[in-house]
């Protein structure tokens, strides 16, 4: 017999299990909800491996967060929780409890752990933080590892993700008394306790990471985008417990069309500021007269008339989720079928447990593929100016991308649900598969052949950096020489290339940034680098370099300037998509900067009215001036909503 090795070696546990409610303190409350709503949340170990990985500290501090307790209102800290402390490992953390404050950090770092997780999946990458701006020239941006969490930032019915601080901000307030059937007026909500809050201001900070330009609002999507895209992970989240799918499951008996928890979002917070029911919903509303609940119609004329950034984010939500309905309504058709012989009309009463049990399955299934589309379709957005019609050729070519076949009509539910909503994007004729999808580059352009092996080395170590910050110095290094050659090979490739790319190499065009003296292109920037590795369900892997170039005009927001005129930055450029393994440029997703239909339009949508009448150039610069656009956001449109 071998000999026994005197110390055994453990491996580091896959996840940190930690308790939390599945959606707020005041469905805990209810009989109905009360059973499924502490959940278990199965959060991505941090720390106390063999490895040498650094510990998770009190806070919880970890690689990706960190808890800050401080309440200026009352100027106190609260203790930092030990998620690490044996008697909290042993019992999945601290019980959920509205009145602990350890608590409230378990649970901010428990959802957003999860939402975290989710991106990183979808991606194939680590995710980073937007950088911070230094504001000064040569090593402008700096590396942020840990977003900062503030449970108890402020007295007030809000929560925010702050560019500037790199912080999210979680507010709490006194219960509204217009519903003293549901709440004790006066009684304490804290933001901070809502997965639907958390995951969504989470959400703000990861597009942030990712796309930092779609805080500028220069069409009437942009700032939409950035809220519906929010709710939209809010809400598929949603799917990932298995008891509150059951539950919700049963209660619909499988018609997730039906109101349901899962479509709903942030229930406490809704009800607190004295609405009927959630704060929104995916799939109908509440008559704010009667409270009488009725779904949504999808109507063509709301996209064309809705400018208030929810408002209008609400009809992308709504057509997400209409998509995924199509999409899970095509997975369970055969389990209706056996479950009626053969009718599709379910008999009268309770559904089967086993048929209940199979339903959520299939429930999960197709909200987490959806959710993972969604986020994959990030790396093919421009990375400036972006409509609702270019997230659906986004989503349609990613998923084109990664699944050849579209067996089961994923694609057509996505399409059909935004044509119902008239989400159409503006440079397609037809609303297929083909015409959606980015087109492809012409195969015979090597505009990266030169670059190719530094490239691939990089994009191939990515998987074994060790850590997040290696991984942004190394994206920085090859940004930067990618930059300097493009400068310098100039003239003769980059005539095509500019082209196919959207931008400029020459002086021509007005109000077009120029580099430093001496320079013979003008400005540009290598916006990001993000590597991407995925494996397809037929095995099929994508070995992908995603950059994005841009470049900026300061224009007149008039086309004849007058005194006093107002200047606007019209920004152009393009995603690059790079095939590793072939170094063939397969998609250029480009904002073309010279594009003079396009800053019409953006002219326009500035010069155009808001909806207090004051015009919206006005507004413009008040938000510019504003440390945080997302407080403003919040405050002006959803959350100060009496
Ligand atoms: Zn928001």
């Amino acid at each position: 017999m071998a000999a026994m090795k005197k110390g055994t070696v453990v491996s580091r546990p896959a996840y940190r299990r930690l308790r939390g409610y599945a959606f707020d303190p005041s469905l805990s409350v209810q009989l109905d909800t009360a059973v499924v709503n502490e959940t278990i949340y199965k959060v991505m170990w941090e720390g106390q491996s063999n490895d040498g990985d650094e510990d998770l500290k009190p806070g919880p501090v970890g690689e990706y967060l960190e808890v800050v307790d401080y309440d200026p209102a009352s100027a106190c800290f609260y203790e930092p929780i030990d998620l690490n402390a044996p008697i909290i490992l042993a019992q999945d953390g601290l019980p959920p409890s509205e009145g602990n404050p350890q608590f409230h950090q378990q649970m901010v770092y428990a959802v957003i752990m999860i939402t975290i997780c989710n991106f990183e999946r979808a991606l194939g990458r680590p995710v980073l933080w937007a950088p911070h701006d230094t504001g000064n020239g040569t090593r402008r941006y700096e590396f942020v590892r840990r977003l900062r969490i503030y449970p108890h930032a402020l007295r007030e019915a809000n929560a925010y993700y702050s560019p500037e601080k790199k912080a999210l901000l979680f507010g709490y307030f006194p219960a509204s008394s217009e519903r003293p059937d549901r709440y004790l007026p006066g009684g304490i909500v804290f933001t901070c306790l809502s997965h639907d809050i958390i995951a969504h201001e989470t959400t703000h900070a990861l597009l942030d990471g990712m796309h930092s330009r779609f805080i500028e609002a220069s069409n009437p999507d942009a700032l939409a985008f950035h809220e519906a895209f929010a709710d939209i992970v809010a809400l598929f989240q949603h799917f990932s417990s298995p008891d509150v799918l059951q539950h919700q499951i049963a209660r619909t008996r499988g018609d997730l069309a039906s109101h349901n928890l899962l479509g709903e979002l942030a229930q406490e917070f809704g009800e607190a500021i004295g609405n009927y029911g959630a704060l929104r919903s995916a799939i109908g509303e509440h008559d704010p007269k009667t409270g009488q609940w009725q779904p949504h119609r999808p109507d063509p004329e709301e996209y064309q008339t809705l400018t208030e950034p929810h408002a209008r984010g609400a009809i992308l939500v709504a057509a997400v989720f209409d998509a995924f309905l199509a999409i899970y309504r095509s997975r369970v058709a055969d389990l209706l079928r056996i479950a009626s012989s053969g009718t599709g009309v379910l008999p009268e009463g309770a559904l089967h447990p086993d048929l209940v049990n199979r339903l959520a399955d299939e429930a999960a299934k197709s909200a987490q593929h959806v959710l993972n589309l969604c986020i994959r379709a990030l790396d093919y957005c421009p990375p400036v100016d972006i409509g609702f019609g270019d997230y659906l050729r986004a989503i349609i070519t990613a998923d084109v991308d990664l699944i050849p076949e579209d067996t089961r009509g994923y694609r057509i539910a996505f399409i059909e649900a935004f044509r119902r909503r008239g989400i159409y994007p503006l440079d397609v004729r037809t609303l297929s598969v083909e015409s959606l999808r980015w087109p492809l580059v012409d195969q015979s352009q090597d505009f990266f052949q030169p670059l190719a092996q530094r490239l691939r080395d990089v994009a191939g170590q990515f998987a074994y950096f060790e850590s997040r910050q290696r991984v942004y110095e190394e994206t920085e290094k090859i940004g930067a020489e990618l930059h300097e050659w493009i400068e310098r090979e100039g003239h003769t490739l980059l005539q095509e290339f500019s082209k196919v790319a959207g931008i400029t190499f020459g002086l021509g065009l007005d109000g077009l940034r120029e580099d430093a003296q001496g320079s013979k292109v003008p400005r540009f920037q290598i916006h990001s680098l993000r590597p991407a590795r995925r494996i397809g369900p037929d095995s099929n892997s994508l070995n992908q370099l995603i950059i994005s170039i841009i470049q900026s005009r300061d224009v007149a927001v008039t086309p004849q300037p007058r005194r006093n005129e107002l200047n606007m930055v019209f920004r152009g450029g393009c995603t690059l998509i790079l095939d590793l393994d072939t170094m063939q440029l397969r998609y250029a997703i480009k904002k073309d900067i010279a594009d003079q239909a396009r800053l019409e339009r953006q002219r326009q949508y500035r010069l155009g009215l808001m909806t207090d009448g004051s015009p919206r150039a006005t507004y413009f610069k008040q938000l510019k001036n504003t440390e945080e656009p997302f407080a403003l956001l919040h405050r002006n449109f959803d959350f100060g909503r009496p």
